[in-house]
């Protein structure tokens, strides 16, 4: 591998950061977020609806989505579905954020994988992220 630097350079060489698409209505959410993950390492595209999440995952391809339930146009869950029926997004990663417990069951049966409640600190989304982006990686190595 060739060295044109620091550590920071060689990592970016080497390992594409992962994209996260951000999917949440309320602005001031979807920016905290989208600054904490860039902050963390992570590419992001952010989405304020269900319709431009669909349009959105489906021309980019991200890593992992972070999907609020309350959305106009078309809610969470039924995003989700829509999704998991997409052949290229059928697996990736969904993290949802939720304050109702009764939205988190009707969304990880739509295919979520795993959610936190909101209101959510930054760190919290950034961990949460990131293990499920390891639980992946993982998986895919050991299949
Ligand atoms: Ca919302």
């Amino acid at each position: 591998m060739m060295w044109l630097g620091g550590a920071g350079d060689r990592h970016a060489l080497s390992v594409p950061r992962p994209l996260v698409l951000v999917v949440e209505d309320f602005d001031e959410c979807r920016e905290m977020y989208a600054e904490a993950l860039r902050v963390g390492g992570y590419r992001v595209i952010e989405a304020v609806n269900g319709l431009s999440a669909l349009v959105q995952a489906l021309a980019c391809d991200p890593d992992l989505i972070v999907m609020d339930i309350g959305l106009p146009m078309l809610d969470g869950c039924e995003t989700i579905e829509r999704l998991r029926r997409e052949a290229p997004t059928r697996g990736t990663p969904i993290l949802v954020l939720s304050g109702h417990t009764r939205d988190v069951r009707r969304a990880l049966e739509a295919g979520g994988d795993t959610f936190i409640s909101k209101p959510c600190l930054p760190r919290t989304l950034l961990l949460s992220v990131r293990r499920l982006l390891s639980r992946r990686h993982a998986r895919r190595l050991s299949s």
